[in-house]
């Protein structure tokens, strides 16, 4: 087996837009983790879901990941996950990932409520294999029904689930989006660079629909 000399936390997400819950968990994980480093990767939206009313573009979305990133050099933007056809499986990304990076192990960040869904995604065994999953609180679930999902995802699919010590940020990207659409200020909740971006492109100004499938 080769020897893993570095460390890298991996941040997927359709990050519309990127907000400080984000920010936050990666620099949590970098921090309680000792990461070497947090690569953010922007997931591509499959065709049909380009160009929603009240969402921003895939370039739109990648260029707010850059300005928000950009004062911390311990991440990077990735656009691994970002190609012509859109949507890409995690599974697939990270022993991509795995393959081109040898000496690096790998550990995908999730909120709580990304873990719920796990038993959904493509291949969890897979996901597994490749990286250590690295889980946060989110909506105010308890810890015991935290740690019961972490337990029955670890039997169910193996590998590593390691939970962080971080705070509940009640704060989602479908919340800014309707924070923005009423007018509403969002200062504090993302970073100013990207407020501006999304001022000056008028993003996010239009109302998504109910179900936000559009
Ligand atoms: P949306 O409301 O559009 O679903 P979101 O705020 O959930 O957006 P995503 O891009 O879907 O953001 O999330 C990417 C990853 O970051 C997911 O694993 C999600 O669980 C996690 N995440 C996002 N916001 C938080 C938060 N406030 N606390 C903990 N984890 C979060
Ligand atoms: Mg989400």
């Amino acid at each position: 087996m080769e020897r893993k000399t570095r460390k890298v936390g991996i941040m997927g997400g359709t990050f519309d837009p990127i907000h400080i819950g984000h920010l936050i968990l990666g620099e949590t994980a970098y921090e309680q983790l000792s990461l070497d480093e947090v690569w953010f990767l922007p997931a591509g939206n499959p065709p049909h879901k380009q160009n929603r009313k009240g969402r921003a573009s895939d370039e739109q979305r990648v260029e707010m990941v850059r300005r928000a990133i950009a004062s911390n050099p311990h991440f990077r933007l990735s656009l691994i996950e970002m190609n012509a056809d859109g949507y890409t499986y995690t599974y697939r990304t990270l022993e991509r990932l795995q393959k081109e990076h040898p000496d690096t192990s790998f550990f995908f960040i999730i909120g709580a409520d990304s873990l719920f869904d796990f038993h959904e995604w493509k291949n969890p065994s897979r996901i597994c294999a490749a990286a250590n999953l690295v889980v946060a609180t989110r909506n105010q679930v308890s810890a015991n029904r935290l740690d019961q999902a972490i337990e029955e995802n670890t039997k169910r699919f193996g590998g590593t689930f390691l939970k962080l010590d971080s705070p509940n940020l009640d704060i989602s990207s479908r919340n800014i989006r309707e924070m923005i659409a009423e007018k509403r200020s969002v200062k504090y909740y993302l970073t100013d660079p990207v407020i501006d971006f999304i001022a000056e492109h008028q993003i996010y100004k239009d109302k998504e629909q109910e179900d936000g499938t559009v």
